[in-house]
Parts: C-alpha cells; structure tokens; sequence
C-alpha cells in the first residue's frame, strides 16, 4: 500500500458567505518510504492538508486512506491511537518544555509509545548525544528543532509529519535539520512529509507537490534520488 491515498479530498471551514473553501479536491498517493515536499505559499491549504493525514482534523469530503485503512470511517479513539502510534510531528517552533532536559523531553513520548527507541539513541540518531543533559535555553535553535525530532522519531512513527520545520532558523541551520530528516528517511524508511513555502527545501525530496489555492499544480518526482536496490 502507498503510506497515504486520498481522493477528491475538500475542506471548507465555516459556513455560508464567511466560508473558506481551504481544499478544493485534492487527489494525491505518498508512496510508503518516500520523502515528500508539499510546496506552496501561505494560505494556500497545507496546514490543513497535513492536519487532516495526520488525524487532527476531518475533512469536509473526499476520501483519505492510511495503507489501507479509510481514515474518515476511524472514529475519534481510533484516531487519537493513530496519532499516537503510527505518527510523529515537528513544527515550525520547537514545542519542548522548557523545565525538562532533551533526554527528559524525549523521554515524555517514550515512555507511551508502543515500541519506543532509548532516548539516547533517538538522540545520537540527531547528532545530540552529547547533549541529552541540555535544557532547551542551553541550545541553538538548530539543536532545539533537533530534539523535537529526536522526540518525534522515538516512538518509530511510520509517517513524521514536519509543518515549516526550518521556519525559524538561517538557511545553512535549516539545511542541517533537513539533512537530518533526510537521513531519519534513509536509516528508518520512515515516510516523511515536509510542508513549507521555502522552495530551497525541495531539493532532497524524492516528490515535490506544489499546492496552490487549495489544489495540486504539479508533482514533481526526482527519480535520480532514488536507489534502485
Ligand atoms: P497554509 O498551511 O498553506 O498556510 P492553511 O491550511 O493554514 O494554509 O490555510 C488555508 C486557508 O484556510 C487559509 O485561507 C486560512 O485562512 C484558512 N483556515 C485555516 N485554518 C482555519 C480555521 N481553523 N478556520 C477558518 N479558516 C481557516
Ligand atoms: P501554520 O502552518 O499556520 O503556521 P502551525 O505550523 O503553527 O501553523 O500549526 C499547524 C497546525 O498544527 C495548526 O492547526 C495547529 O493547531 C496544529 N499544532 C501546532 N502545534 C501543535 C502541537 N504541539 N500539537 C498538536 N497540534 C499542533
């Protein structure tokens, strides 16, 4: 099964003349494994896209199937079970709490997950095991982002989720985490989605979609990418 199917897929928040038709059927496959850049500008439906995959929201209609699982037929348990167990987020700012040091930050999620890593090996897998005794206010925002990943990646989600993950950062400390991100792809086969308006992140994806005002413009694979094995 491809990681994510999803057909005719429309979301429209509110309702009446105030109505913003925020996705205008979307049809879409992200083959397992890959790493998939949705480019797009601001507003144009990303953040709702990757809400809806991800199981932090429902569509208006149109289908969307995880493997082969019809993920508007899940009720809202099933969902939360999906969130937790087959899913890992990062976003734009990194979300750590702040009391807690990075091997305590990752440890939140390890210590729920299903068939979590050691923190410390979520850490190294980063380039931070040196720093699993760091509070956040200790770390770049480079490093930071990279403990939100460490903690995302730990509960070895089958797809990781990333909103403008690079948002915050210079250019060369954003290429550092997406190199990260790559290499969690390579090492892990985990499926990887990047939604961002930044075209320099398009260069280490397998799939680029470019998304505006809703839709899909085009999809741009980058076969040379890929390893035939
Ligand atoms: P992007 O991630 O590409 O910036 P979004 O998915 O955040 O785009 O937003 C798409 C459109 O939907 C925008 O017009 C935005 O204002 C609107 N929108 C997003 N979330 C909501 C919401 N909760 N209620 C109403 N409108 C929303
Ligand atoms: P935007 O793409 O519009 O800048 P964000 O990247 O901040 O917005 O968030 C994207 C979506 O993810 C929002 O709908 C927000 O509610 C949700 N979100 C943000 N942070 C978290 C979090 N820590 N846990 C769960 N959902 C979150």
């Amino acid at each position: 099964f491809p990681a994510f199917s999803i057909k005719g897929l429309t979301k429209v928040y509110g309702e009446g003349p105030a109505a913003v038709h925020a996705l205008r059927g979307v049809d879409l496959e992200i083959p397992a494994g890959e790493l998939v850049v949705l480019l797009g500008p601001s507003g144009s439906g990303k953040s709702t896209l990757l809400n809806i995959i991800g199981g932090l929201d429902r569509g208006t209609k149109g289908a969307v199937f995880f493997q082969d699982q019809d993920m508007s037929a899940m009720t809202d348990r099933a969902l939360t079970r999906y969130r937790r167990d087959y899913v890992g987020f990062v976003f734009q700012f990194y979300n750590l709490m702040p009391s807690l040091t990075a091997y305590e930050n990752v440890a939140l999620v390890t210590e729920i997950a299903r068939s979590p890593m050691d923190p410390n090996d979520a850490l190294g897998l980063v380039g931070l095991g040196n720093r699993a005794d760091h509070f956040p206010s200790q770390l770049s925002g480079g490093e930071q982002q990279r403990v939100a990943i460490a903690r995302a990646v730990a509960k070895k989600p089958t797809v990781l989720f990333c909103d403008e993950p690079t948002g915050a950062l210079d250019s060369a400390t954003g290429r550092s985490v997406l190199k990260v991100l790559k290499n969690i792809n390579e090492e892990l086969k985990t499926t990887v989605l990047i939604v961002t308006h930044a075209a320099a992140t398009a260069d280490m994806a397998d799939r680029v979609i470019h998304f505006a005002d809703g839709g899909i413009r085009e999809v741009v694979e980058n076969k040379t990418k890929r390893n035939p094995e």
